[in-house]
């Protein structure tokens, strides 16, 4: 059985990586020749609008997925219209993860408490709701930002005028800064049988907008509880099938939306080494209607993302029990090119620990 895999990038790649152990087989669109997912499963390479490429893959896939949050939504449609192909997850979620208006209208609709926000589409709109909104806030592009990208800050008057030359000339969201006490995401997998799984919350730390820490499982119980409502009631609202990510700010205990991942999450990789069943795997098992594997963590997770460059590969395999994944990406400063695990039998020895990995990284084996 062929899983098409729309995108080839590192979650492509360890899609392809988990999916062989079942007897799968993978075909990757993208249009980066040198594609991570390239390394390990035949890919056809050109634009994701290619119709021909398209085509082949709904011929030789049974079911096609993708592993970007911004490809061509036309594209998939395309490809359901004229070749019968099941798109997983469906591409209305994938609509609405593209566009943080749709998004925040979700959230409301779904009774999902989220920041206040206002589109913004001209400089007196914006005016208008940093006054309704308040100070300070963040503007963001309404479509293709990700890892802090299309992003400003205002605090005040002088903010907005440069925030506005700088990103004014597309759509826009502006909405408040939230002092948030720390960020956590909720993964789950919901199956074209309807069958839902949902993993331990993850407890994330973002450098510049880039995800740098994650750590499962993570907070108390309440929020565990709360986050998998949540993310529950936005399965069920797509029908959804495979996984799906939602991150949240924390503030005094309470769980605020900021956005949703339609796909398997950067705050996921630990559950490679450090959950019965990877994200990865249940992906694939819930859009191939499987039943889904055990979300249980095995321990207690430290995952940090190699930034930039990976750093020499006999220095990290010499820390005991650390597990390298190398994306096989050429090095350029802001890229996420491989990340590294730990799993410890206790919360505090994992911190303990991460906090070393990190400081060592900083002190010179790779981080810019
Ligand atoms: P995003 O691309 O929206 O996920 O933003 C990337 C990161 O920027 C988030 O994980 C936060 O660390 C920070 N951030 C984004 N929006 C806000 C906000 N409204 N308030 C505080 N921090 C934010």
């Amino acid at each position: 059985m062929t899983v098409g895999i729309v995108g080839a990038g590192q979650l492509g790649r360890m899609l392809a990586l988990a999916g062989y152990p079942l007897g799968l087989d993978f075909l990757c669109l993208d249009p980066a020749q040198d594609a991570p997912a390239g390394a390990v499963a035949p890919l056809l390479s050109g634009a994701f609008t290619d119709r021909r490429l398209l085509t082949q893959l709904g011929r030789r896939c049974e079911v096609v997925t993708f592993d970007w949050e911004n490809v061509p939504v036309a594209s998939l449609r395309a490809l359901k219209r004229a070749h019968g192909a099941r798109i997983c997850p469906p591409a209305a979620a994938l609509a609405t993860g593209q566009d943080r208006v749709a998004e925040k209208r979700l959230f409301e609709k779904l009774k999902i408490p989220t920041t206040r926000w206002r589109a913004v589409s001209s400089r007196a709109q914006l005016t208008r709701a940093m006054a309704d909104v308040g100070l300070p806030g963040v503007l963001k592009t309404r479509r293709l930002g990700y890892d802090g990208k299309g992003q400003a800050l205002i605090g005040g008057a002088a903010d907005a005028q440069r925030a506005w030359r700088q990103l004014g000339s597309v759509p826009l969201l502006y909405e408040e800064r939230v002092p948030f006490d720390c960020e956590v995401s909720i993964i789950g997998a919901r199956s074209t049988r309807g069958e839902v799984a949902v993993y331990p919350l993850c407890g994330n730390v973002h450098a510049q907008g880039i995800l740098r820490l994650t750590r499962a499982p993570y907070g108390p119980p309440a929020w565990q509880r709360r986050a998998a409502q949540y993310l529950t009631r936005m399965l069920e609202h797509f029908r959804y099938s495979g996984v799906l990510a939602i991150e949240f700010f924390v503030r005094r205990g309470r769980l605020i939306a900021n956005e949703i991942a339609p796909r398997v999450h950067n705050s996921g990789h630990w559950t490679i080494e450090g959950a019965i069943t990877s994200q990865f795997e249940n992906h694939l098992r819930a859009i191939l209607g499987l039943p889904l594997g055990s979300t249980r963590a095995r321990g207690h997770s430290a995952m940090i993302n190699l930034i930039g460059v990976v750093p020499p590969r006999a220095q990290l395999l010499a820390w005991p029990g650390l597990h390298l994944h190398d994306y096989g990406k050429q090095p350029r400063p802001g890229r996420k090119v491989g990340h590294l695990t730990l799993v410890e039998p206790s919360a505090a020895r994992r911190d303990a620990r991460a906090l070393q990995l990190l400081e060592d990284l900083a002190a010179g084996i790779g981080l810019p």
